[in-house]
């Protein structure tokens, strides 16, 4: 079967081999992982994903719902606020819900029916290329940081989740922020059950010191004697996933430019607003090609590749590594086809799983 493009494409065996190392990683630590659905939330693959992680995280009633449904396994629940009317519903699809400020403590606590309750903290300290994303950005609202109004509530907790990664490679860096944490947060953990160091730790990157990880995370469970969560979104994904587009048209401005059937606006949200360039594979060979989307924003551009010979209308191009922030934030801008989802399976069969048409548009809207 040929599907159609422009489709987002999962290889489950990339995948797995993320996942591997996230079984090899809780098994050496003890830690529990649960995916970060605001990630990736494409619930085809998540009966492999649960084979090899705890459960899920998540950022919203919708989300919380959607783990507790499709994923099963551990559901925690987070949000930057709840709202009145979404707590109730919040809570009956949770496991542990984590507040992100002391006055949401205050304010819901009474309604979590026995449920263990968590506390977002704030080190003041991060590991991040991106000020949009650094959650101890100055003026943060993510989490709270004052150790006399944290330990004056510490009754009603018994777990915090402190999360202040973003694709963070570096052992090294990890664990002297870890350092600092403990300094500065000790005398509540050791209160404590449990502590989520949230994601943003590219522990499934190639060449990343996983042994080195898994000690550090034991002997900081012994230390103070909690159960220790870790939130990957990107890292359990990471590479699994292709954009697979089409050359629409070709033009020359100074430069040869394709024209595929996607955007990266509409399919790839997340270079935008990082200002990054998607990646091909291989990305070699004499011709160089600026490869852009068929949305009317001028700066709907790829980035440059190198190919080996001339593009031309019809030719099939794989942008790598779009699971992650991609499926998640696809939009209608444009009323851009929406790229469908296939699978490819253990045994290389690859499968259309969901596809989108002008209904899906419309219903968008109203
Ligand atoms: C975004 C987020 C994650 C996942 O981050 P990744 O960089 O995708 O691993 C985990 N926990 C929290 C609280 C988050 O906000």
């Amino acid at each position: 079967m040929t599907i159609p493009t422009p489709y987002y494409l999962v290889d489950k065996t990339v995948l797995l081999k993320n996942l591997e190392k996230i079984s090899y990683l809780r098994q050496r630590s003890g830690v529990k992982c649960l995916l970060a659905l605001k990630c990736f939330a494409t619930w085809s693959v998540f009966d492999l994903m649960a084979e090899h992680m705890d459960g899920t995280t998540s950022s919203s009633l919708n989300e919380v719902r959607l783990g507790r449904e499709k994923f099963g396994g551990e559901t925690h629940a987070y949000s930057v606020a709840f709202g009145d009317g979404e707590i109730d519903e919040v809570i009956a699809n949770a496991d542990k819900v984590i507040f992100n400020s002391l006055s949401q403590l205050e304010r819901f606590h009474n309604r979590t029916g026995g449920r263990p309750v968590g506390l977002r903290l704030n080190p003041q300290v991060s590991y991040s290329n991106f000020i949009i994303a650094d959650p101890a950005r100055p003026n943060s609202r993510l989490g709270e940081w004052d150790m006399a109004r944290i330990e004056a509530s510490l009754d009603k907790i018994s777990g915090v989740m402190i999360h202040c990664h973003c694709e963070n490679g570096d052992f090294d860096a990890f664990s002297k922020i870890l350092a600092e944490i403990e300094e500065k947060f000790g005398a509540v953990l050791e209160r404590l059950d449990w502590v989520s160091l949230g994601g943003g730790i590219h522990f499934t990157g190639e060449d990343y010191p996983l042994e080195a990880l898994a000690e550090r995370l034991k002997g900081f469970a012994e230390r103070y004697g909690v159960e220790v969560y870790l939130e990957p979104g990107e890292a359990a994904i990471t590479n699994s996933t292709s954009l697979e587009v089409t050359v629409l048209d070709t033009v020359r401005n100074g430069k040869d430019i394709a024209i595929v059937d996607s955007s990266i606006e509409a399919h790839m949200l997340d270079l935008l607003i990082y200002r990054l360039e998607a990646r091909i594979a291989p990305d070699s060979g004499a011709h160089n090609y600026m490869i852009a989307g068929k949305s009317c924003l001028a700066g709907d551009i790829f980035g440059e590749f190198q190919f080996d010979k001339p593009l031309s209308v019809g030719d099939r191009i794989s942008i790598s590594d779009a699971g992650g922030y991609t499926m998640v934030k696809k939009n209608w801008f444009n009323g851009v086809q929406m790229p469908s989802i296939a699978v490819r399976e253990l045994d290389g069969r690859v499968n259309l799983v969901k596809g989108f048409t002008y209904t899906d548009y419309v219903e968008s809207l109203s």
